[in-house]
C-alpha cells in the first residue's frame, strides 16, 4: 500500500478568484498553503512560528471528515493565544449552514464558508477589508446565513490553479518531499469535472447543495487537462496524482486523458501515478477498457471498484446508480481474472467496497456481499456507515425514515460515529454482520489470501456455530460501545483472535482441509 500526503489545491481555487475578481486586491498578501506534517503535538507551535513570522491577521482551515479534530483543536488554541486574528473554516465537513449549534460548539471560529468556496471567500475577504459586498455560502459567528449560489463563473473556471500557481506548486511539493523524507509519497489532487450528477445519500459531494456538473474540455470550458498532466511530470517531487472526478468514464473526454497519460508514462520518466480512481457507475464495458489501459501502462498496478451494496432495493434507498450485479457480474469476473493473470504484481486480492448499515441491509446483505465477491475471486471490503454531515443521510426526516441508531463505537482501538441499526436490522444483527467480516478480514490477513478468498459460502454455513460467541461479544458491547469478540469471558481483537484461535476458526469455518495447512503471509504454516 502507498503511503502519500495530500497536496489539496483548494487554496490556488480560491486565490485565482480573489485575484481575479476581488475589490480588496491590494489588501492582502496571500501566502502558499501551510501543510501539516504527521506530528499533531508541533501544530500550535508551528502556527504560532508562522503567525509571527508572517504576520498573520486571517487564517483559512480546510476542513474533512479525516482532519476535522486535528483542525478544530488546532484553530482553538491559535484563538486562545491570538484573540484578534479572524480564523475562517471551509469544506465538506462543514455544516453552519445547518446546524444551529455549529458557533456554540466551535466559539473560537470567526466565519464558516459552505458550499464552494471561491466566491464565498472572494466576497468574505471584500467585507472584512471594508468594501461593500454581497456575502455569499458563508455564516456569520452569530449564526447569520448568508446566501447559497453554486461557483458558475466560467472566466474563472476556464483557468487553471495549477498552471497559474504552478511555481508555488512546484515548491510546495519539493519542500514536502524534502520533509516526509522518504516516509510518504507526495499526491497531488487533481480533477478534470467539478461536481456530481448523482445523490447517493452517504455521500456530500457538493456538500449536497447542488449536482451541477462543470466539464473542462466542453462548451466554454478549456480543457487544461494536458497542459496540468505536462506540468505534474516536469514536477518529479509529485510522485502519485489522485484524480477526484467521482466518475471516471462517464464525460466524452475520459477516454482521451486515459490515452494521454498512459503516453505520457511511457515516455515521461517523472510521470506520477494514479490512486484511487472512482470510475463511472453505469459504463462498465467502456470502464474496464479504461482500467486495462491504465494496468498495462503501469499507470495504476492495483484494481478496486466502489459498490456499497449488490441489493437493488439498498441501493434504490440510498440513491445509487449502479448496473444491475446479474448483468455486471459476469463483466467484472472477467477484469478480475484479466487482472489476476496479467497485472497482479503485489499478488493482492482485488478488493470490491461495500458500506455496513445502510437503510434496507439485514445480516443477509453481509453475506450475499461477501459470499458473491469471493465467488469472482475478490474480497468484501467494508466500511461501516458514518453519516457525515453535508450528505443527505443526515437529514433527520432520512434519518427518522429508516430508524437510523447512529453511535459513537470502539473498533479496532479508534472511535468512530457509525449507524449501529436501522429499520431492517437491530444492534444483535448488526453486530454479527460486523464480526463476520472483520473476522474474515483478519483472516485473509493472517494467511496467503487464496487460501480464504472463495470458501466464503462454506463460512457462512458454518457460522452459526460462532453464536456463543457472538453472544458474549454483544453483551460485551452493550456494556463497552466496544467491538470484540468475547470468547470464554476475555475480549479479543480481531488479530488476536485469529492468531490464537486457529484451530477453532478451522473447525467452525471449513469443512475439508485446505491441503492440510493454512499458510501464514509470515511464512509460518498452521498444521492441521
Ligand atoms: S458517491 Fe460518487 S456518484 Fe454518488 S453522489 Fe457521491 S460523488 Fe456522486
Amino acid at each position: 500500500m502507498i503511503m502519500t500526503y495530500m497536496i489539496n489545491p483548494v487554496s490556488w481555487m480560491l486565490r485565482l478568484n480573489y485575484e481575479n475578481e476581488a475589490k480588496s486586491k491590494d489588501c492582502y498578501n496571500w501566502l502558499a498553503p501551510w501543510p501539516l506534517l504527521d506530528n499533531p503535538s508541533n501544530d500550535v507551535n508551528q502556527a504560532i512560528e508562522l503567525i509571527e513570522k508572517e504576520k498573520i491577521d486571517i487564517l483559512c482551515f480546510s476542513v474533512y471528515v479525516w482532519n476535522r479534530k486535528r483542525l478544530m483543536t488546532l484553530a482553538a488554541n491559535i484563538k486562545e493565544i491570538y484573540p484578534n486574528l479572524v480564523i475562517c473554516v471551509g469544506g465538506p465537513d462543514i455544516d453552519s449552514h445547518t446546524n444551529s449549534n455549529f458557533f456554540p460548539e466551535h466559539p473560537y471560529i470567526d466565519w464558516a464558508m459552505y458550499g464552494e468556496g471561491e466566491t464565498a471567500f472572494t466576497s468574505l475577504l471584500d467585507h472584512l477589508a471594508g468594501y461593500e459586498s454581497q456575502l455569499l455560502n458563508v455564516v456569520d459567528n452569530k449564526g447569520t446565513v448568508y446566501p447559497h449560489q453554486p461557483f458558475m463563473d466560467k472566466n474563472i473556471l476556464k483557468k487553471s490553479p495549477y498552471l497559474e500557481y504552478r511555481d508555488e506548486i512546484a515548491a510546495l511539493a519539493k519542500d514536502l518531499k524534502r520533509d516526509l523524507n522518504g516516509s510518504r509519497q507526495v499526491l497531488m489532487v487533481w480533477e478534470t469535472t467539478k461536481g456530481c450528477p448523482y445523490t447517493c445519500t452517504f455521500c456530500d459531494w457538493s456538500s449536497g447543495l447542488h449536482h451541477k456538473v462543470r466539464i473542462w474540455g466542453k462548451g466554454e470550458l478549456e480543457a487544461n487537462w494536458k497542459k496540468e498532466l505536462q506540468f505534474f511530470s516536469e514536477v518529479e517531487e509529485i510522485e502519485v496524482v489522485f484524480w477526484t472526478n467521482p466518475n471516471i468514464g462517464l464525460t466524452p473526454q475520459d477516454p482521451e486523458i486515459v490515452d494521454y497519460w498512459c503516453e505520457l508514462y511511457r515516455t515521461h520518466p517523472t510521470c506520477p501515478r494514479l490512486i484511487q480512481p472512482q470510475w463511472s457507475k453505469n459504463k462498465k464495458e467502456l470502464v474496464y477498457r479504461l482500467v486495462e489501459k491504465f494496468l498495462d501502462a503501469g499507470v495504476i498496478n492495483e484494481f478496486k471498484v466502489d459498490l456499497q451494496d449488490l441489493d437493488p432495493v439498498v441501493l434504490d434507498y440510498i440513491e445509487r446508480p449502479e448496473m444491475p450485479w446479474i448483468e455486471h457480474k459476469p463483466l467484472l469476473a472477467e477484469m478480475v481474472n484479466r487482472y489476476y493473470e496479467k497485472y497482479n504484481v503485489h499478488d493482492t486480492e482485488v478488493q470490491i467496497f461495500f458500506i455496513w448499515g445502510l437503510p434496507g441491509q439485514t445480516f443477509e446483505n453481509m453475506k450475499r456481499n461477501m459470499i458473491e465477491s469471493g465467488t469472482i475471486g475478490a474480497r468484501a471490503h467494508t466500511f461501516l456507515f458514518e453519516i457525515l454531515p453535508n450528505t443527505p443521510a443526515a437529514d433527520p426526516k432520512y434519518i427518522q425514515r429508516f430508524n437510523l441508531n447512529i453511535k459513537e463505537i470502539i473498533i479496532k482501538g479508534d472511535p468512530i460515529t457509525t449507524v449501529i441499526s436501522s429499520s431492517t436490522m437491530d444492534i444483535k444483527e448488526w453486530l454479527t454482520g460486523t464480526i463476520a467480516y472483520y473476522l474474515h478480514k483478519s483472516m485473509v490477513q493472517k494467511f496467503y489470501w487464496k487460501k480464504v478468498i472463495g470458501r466464503e459460502a462454506t463460512y457462512f454455513k458454518n457460522f452459526y456455530k460462532f453464536q456463543k460467541v457472538i453472544d458474549s461479544s454483544y453483551e460485551h458491547f452493550l456494556q463497552t460501545n466496544v467491538v470484540q469478540i468475547v470468547d470464554n469471558g476475555r475480549p479479543y481483537d480481531f488479530k488476536v483472535y485469529v492468531t490464537e484461535n486457529l484451530e477453532y476458526l478451522y473447525e467452525l469455518f471449513y469443512e475439508e482441509k485446505l491441503n492440510n495447512q493454512l499458510t501464514s503471509t509470515d511464512n509460518h504454516s498452521f498444521s492441521l
